[in-house]
């Protein structure tokens, strides 16, 4: 199935590769896309908060960023191949453009400056990488503020934009501002993916995300966490509920 209906969002059924290549695809095409990579705590957002179900719906593209959202896939039923996760999303496709400068990158998020040393580790990774320009996550995300930002990325001219505000935040900017970036191909939600790249925080390490245990590294690092967290045992029991149950969510 091309499809995958989790919690009723409709999730791709694709690898980490097979999703790389619908990107670049899409790029080439010249469509707008937009790309989301809910995880199990931004499911259980949208089924507690079913308004979040067009927003986070309205992408053209998501993918399970997350174990919770792989074992759900499979409780229900239809299985989903892999967990894509977002952070190695963005470095793939930023490691792509590299090889094809034509396409620019904005990098939008996070505390002041990081996204500008993101923009920089990035560029020293990947040498080739046009970068069409930064701006931290701090504005107001509405009126004059939110226009200069507009503004800013338009002019920058870039075709890929990463919108690194955290979620469900970064979901509610793309809904409302995609269609005044016309030009922009690409706009991915990235969560704290900046902080990543930039080196202001560490992935979980490699035996954590084998055992599907990242989120709890997480919350080792980030015990405040812990109310955020609590969505995941609540998603997983909710799904069998909700399997058992045969309701349907949208
Ligand atoms: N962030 C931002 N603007 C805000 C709030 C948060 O740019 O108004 C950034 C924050 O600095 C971090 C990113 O959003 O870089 C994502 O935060 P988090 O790790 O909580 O991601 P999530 O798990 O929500 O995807």
């Amino acid at each position: 199935m091309d499809k995958i209906n989790v919690r009723g969002l409709w999730f791709e059924n694709l690898t980490l590769s097979e999703t790389l290549s619908a990107l670049l695809d899409r790029l080439e095409s010249g469509r707008q896309t937009v790309l989301f990579t809910p995880n199990a705590e931004i499911v259980q957002a949208c089924v507690d908060d079913p308004a979040l179900y067009p927003v986070v719906g309205s992408a053209d593209m998501l993918i399970p960023d997350g174990i919770g959202v792989v074992k759900a896939a499979k409780i229900l039923g239809t299985p989903l191949k892999e967990k894509v996760p977002g952070v190695v999303v963005g470095e793939k496709l930023a490691e792509a453009l590299a090889a094809r400068p034509a396409y620019r990158l904005f990098l939008l998020g996070g505390k002041p400056g990081v996204a500008l040393t993101a923009a920089e580790k990035l560029t020293e990774k990947y040498p080739g990488l046009q970068i069409a320009g930064t701006h931290d996550g701090y504005f107001k995300k509405e009126g004059e503020e939110n226009e200069a930002v507009l503004e800013s990325i338009r002019q920058s001219k870039a075709d890929v934009l990463y919108v690194c505000l955290g979620a469900p935040a970064q979901e509610k900017w793309i809904y409302a501002n995609r269609e005044f970036l016309p030009d922009v191909k690409i706009l991915a939600g990235l969560g704290g993916s900046v902080d990543i790249y930039a080196g202001t925080a560490k992935r979980a390490p490699k035996i954590f995300i084998t055992l599907g245990l990242e989120w709890f590294y997480r919350l080792l690092r980030e015990p405040k966490r812990i109310g955020r967290m609590m969505n995941l045992p609540k998603f997983y029991f909710g799904t069998w509920i909700y399997k058992l149950s045969g309701r349907k969510e949208q």
